[in-house]
């Protein structure tokens, strides 16, 4: 009698072309899991996964998460699906509340249905404003409600309450993590966060941008900690009935990490201060003791290690894109010449 092998059922990764998404995916395959990527595209992008299409391993399906959709079954599911950048998802906030509210919604039904647990990239953005510092898991966060940032924000919020509800009411695993500002290749020029345009601004001894007069801080942490962060919380056993913050404790002012950058790239680049935008948080900085307690995980790359892999990362692209210029202007020249001699 012929065997028929049936396919594992895979992880989902919802937003697995993002930034951070497509670290996940590359990890998890690395590790022979098999993977189903959600994503919609709006910011994440399909080159992000070039390396994965042949593996064997990894599906994409053009999804929004928003809107209701069917899976078979799955193992498990990490929910990422949401822009991150401040300029991003304040872009088209009805959608990004949508996709953080009802795009967990429907994660959490298939999670119910599957019996599999889900992971939900929440956010520090939950601290908003913090009243203490550094912000531990037991806070319960400052935000305005109804400002520029409330569509991430309180939609994060919301999530992390359906996700806590869904434990309840129905006992389905959630783990809920918030992470921290975190940086690395794959950002996109455009993204429009700060280490992303510091790099990009330094590269081209362009003016940085610092918002404000650069004295808020924040703790950066880099992709790989942060993957490991994930895989570490997913895989936990035990009683995980807190969010977790996931990030680097280490905190910079945002002056310093402008100067970091500018000493790092050799540029020549000047600051510029610009007005800052509304609700920016003043300080950010994770408590992380409850992850390195329950988890055993803390970050490993610091600062000026993070920033020079992500500098050489910058550096490519950029000349990467210079390249296809200069080849564009070369064909189109080319085909003025063609007309000029058909005239
Ligand atoms: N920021 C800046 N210049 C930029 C981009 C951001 O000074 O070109 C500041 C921003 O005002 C904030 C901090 O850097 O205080 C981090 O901003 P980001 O957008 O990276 O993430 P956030 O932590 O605000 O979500």
């Amino acid at each position: 009698m012929a065997v028929v092998s049936k396919e594992p059922a895979p992880l989902i990764v919802a937003g697995g072309a993002g930034f951070l998404g497509s670290h996940l995916c590359e990890r998890l395959v690395e590790l022979n899991t098999s993977v189903l990527c959600l994503d919609n595209l709006v910011t994440g992008s399909l080159a992000n996964l070039e390396a994965l299409m042949g593996t064997g391993r990894f599906r994409f399906r053009q999804q929004d998460i928003s809107s209701p959709f069917e899976i078979a079954g799955c193992r498990g599911i990490f929910n990422l699906g949401c822009p991150a950048s401040p300029v991003h998802y304040q872009a088209d906030p009805i959608s990004t509340t949508m996709t953080s509210v009802r795009g967990t919604y429907n994660l959490l039904e298939i999670a119910r249905t599957s019996g599999a647990p889900l992971l939900q990239a929440s956010t520090s953005e939950v601290y908003g404003e913090p009243a203490i510092h550094p912000q531990s898991e037991t806070y319960w966060g400052h935000v305005n409600p109804t400002g520029l940032r409330a569509c991430y924000d309180e939609g994060k919020r919301c999530a992390e309450s359906l996700c806590f509800d869904y434990q309840r009411q129905h006992g389905v695993d959630v783990r809920v993590a918030r992470i921290f500002n975190t940086y690395g290749p794959r950002m996109q020029v455009s993204d429009g966060r700060v280490v992303s345009n510091f790099i990009v601004q330094a590269l081209r001894n362009r003016p940085i941008t610092i918002y404000g007069d650069g004295s808020q801080t924040r703790s950066f942490c880099f992709v790989d900690d942060l993957i490991e962060g994930l895989l570490a919380f997913m895989l936990a056993t035990g009683e995980l009935r807190s969010p977790m913050n996931l990030g680097n404790p280490e905190e910079f002012t945002i002056r310093e990490l402008a100067e970091l950058v500018i000493e790092l790239t050799g540029s020549r680049s000047r600051l510029t201060f610009l007005p800052l935008p509304s609700d920016d948080p003043t300080q950010r900085c994770p408590d992380i003791d409850l992850a390195r307690r329950q988890l055993g995980w803390k970050p490993r790359v610091p600062l000026r290690k993070g920033l020079q892999i992500t500098i050489l990362y910058f550096e490519r692209v950029l000349l990467e894109s210079t390249r296809r210029a200069r080849r564009r202007i070369a064909s189109a020249q080319g085909g003025l010449e063609v007309s000029h001699v058909r005239r």
